[in-house]
């Protein structure tokens, strides 16, 4: 068993659309280089990390290496031919978006049946938790979100 955990923050802005899970949302989105998509980019740096090789910043630099506005579920396909993701069994993906700019219990279904096909398991092994900042800091002033991606990799 190989458990990994990633995190990621980006800043709102009402320029862009949200992207949230590689599911779009017709509202406010995020800053980035990317689509800013906190929870794919959560996501990719825990299977990173559970197989030990390095992190998202590595393979996708914030830097014109990476092609501007590049859609993340691109970005994770990518990150899951790294870690030759087939060779695994994913256990269960634990997700926690901290947010007060928007409503994730909403969405949470949406994600989930996204993630189910990108990552080719069922719906029941993913869990997407919302948490707010308690009106504190940069992200109870709705500056920006941040997402915890916690999972385990069998690969027996
Ligand atoms: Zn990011």
């Amino acid at each position: 068993m190989l458990i990994g955990n990633g995190w990621d923050l980006h800043q709102h802005t009402e320029k862009e659309i949200l992207s949230l899970g590689g599911v779009e949302f017709n509202e406010d989105g995020f800053l980035g280089h990317s689509d800013g998509d906190i929870l794919l980019h959560a996501l990719c740096d825990a299977f990173l990390g559970a197989v030990g090789k390095k992190d998202i910043g590595h393979y996708f630099p914030s830097n014109e290496n990476t092609p501007e506005n590049i859609s993340s579920t691109i970005i994770l396909n990518e990150i899951l031919r790294v870690i030759e993701y087939e060779k695994f069994t994913l256990t269960n993906v634990d997700i926690t978006i901290i947010t007060q700019k928007f409503n994730v219990k909403d969405k949470a279904l949406k994600i989930k049946e996204n993630l189910s096909k990108l990552l080719m398991i069922p719906i029941e092994k993913i869990n997407i938790k919302g948490k707010s900042a308690d009106d504190y800091g940069i992200i109870g002033d709705q500056k920006a979100s941040l997402a915890i991606v916690s999972l385990l990799l069998d690969n027996a």
